[in-house]
């Protein structure tokens, strides 16, 4: 016997069709933003296609990971992102002035500065935040 299966008077397909593009929203939402903040872009993918807003929140939850983030600068000639103590771009050869040096230097202080403030301040944003996306993940 030949069984039509519907859903609120909508074919089964419909319904997969929205939920499949559905995840798929979801999941390049999470896998911009992670790959932004410096986490795996494809774990996020993943997550944001099965748990869609849930993960979007977990991931904007999160904090930018600045182990990775705060040893990069950005090459002015090339764009490329390369190693903050770097005189010489290793993709374009673009040889880096004095006063430029110095800059990425202080970026690095200022961001140590930053996560050291983060540190201290129990109630920081972040945190708040932090705690409210994994709470809502238990
Ligand atoms: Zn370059």
């Amino acid at each position: 016997m030949f069984v039509k299966y519907e859903i609120f008077g909508l074919s089964i397909w419909f319904w997969i069709f929205i939920i499949l593009l559905n995840g798929i929203i979801f999941g390049s939402f999470c896998s911009n933003l992670a790959d932004k903040k410096g986490y795996s872009s494809g774990t996020w993918f993943a997550g944001g296609f099965f748990f869609g807003i849930i993960a979007l929140i977990a991931i904007a939850g999160l904090p930018v990971k600045w182990e990775e983030f705060n040893n990069l600068k950005e090459c002015p000639d090339c764009r490329e992102m390369i190693n903050i103590y770097a005189n010489v771009c290793k993709y374009c050869g673009y040889r880096f002035t004095k006063e430029e040096q110095q800059e990425a230097l202080q970026k690095v202080l200022s961001i140590f500065l930053c996560k050291f403030i983060l540190l201290l301040s129990p109630s920081s944003f972040y945190r708040k935040v932090d705690f409210f996306a994994l709470s809502l993940l238990d």
